[in-house]
């Protein structure tokens, strides 16, 4: 299999042709014609399996093809730590090099201000983690009302974190009518119970 058989783009072709990539990770090779048909996906997948990619590649696709209304987040990514949403965010923009799409990184650490203003410039996709993203709604500084997608990495590092409660009130802020993928290296009852209940009709990949 190529990437060119999985039904992506000629743009994000391309930047994965830049990026060195020859041929697709088994996650890949799974999940992206099927997130591409809009399919709510749960995926057992560690870090290291080139899950980051799985998601970020079709996602561009898909807000590719849809209306922006000015400029709001149509994607939101929920990492456990401001260092994997980090590096979540450097291999989107490495993706997206030949798209328009913008993303803000809304992590602790950083001024609330900065992201804030940066929001307010208009961006497509979020990468956050869910204590700042908490905080920014609560401040009235984020609409998510357009979020057609959502990405629930590592929910089981979000378990051990004690940051379930925190995934749970965003997901009930977004629309019911999206599209859900949700990532975890383990499924534990507790996981498998969270998974239940955000997903419709998942297709489920293990790797
Ligand atoms: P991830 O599991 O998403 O953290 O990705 C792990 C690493 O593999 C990252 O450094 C990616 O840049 C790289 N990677 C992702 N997909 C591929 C691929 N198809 N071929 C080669 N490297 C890849």
């Amino acid at each position: 299999t190529t990437f060119a058989d999985l039904g992506l783009s000629e743009e994000v072709l391309r930047a994965v042709a830049d990026a060195g990539y020859l041929h697709p990770t088994p996650i890949q090779e799974q999940a992206i014609p099927v997130v591409l048909m809009g399919r709510d996906v749960l995926g057992c997948a560690q870090t290291g399996t080139g899950k980051t990619a799985s998601f970020t590649l079709p996602m561009l696709d898909i807000m590719r093809s849809g209306r922006a209304r000015a400029r709001m987040p149509r994607a939101l990514i929920l990492e456990p730590t401001r260092e994997l949403a980090a590096q979540v965010g450097e291999n989107f923009a490495k993706y997206a090099k030949y798209l328009r799409f913008d993303y803000a990184l809304l992590i602790g650490g950083e001024s609330m201000g900065d992201q804030i203003a940066r929001l307010n410039r208009g961006v497509d996709v979020l990468i956050a983690t869910p204590g700042r993203l908490i905080d920014l709604f609560e401040r009235g500084g984020l609409l998510l009302s357009d979020v057609r997608m959502l990405v629930i990495d590592e929910a089981d590092r979000m378990l051990d974190m004690g940051f379930i409660p925190d995934v749970e009130r965003i997901v009930s802020l977004l629309p019911r009518m999206r599209q859900t993928l949700f990532f975890s290296a383990t499924m534990p009852p507790e996981i498998r119970r969270l998974a239940d209940s955000f997903l419709m009709n998942p297709k489920v990949i293990t790797v």
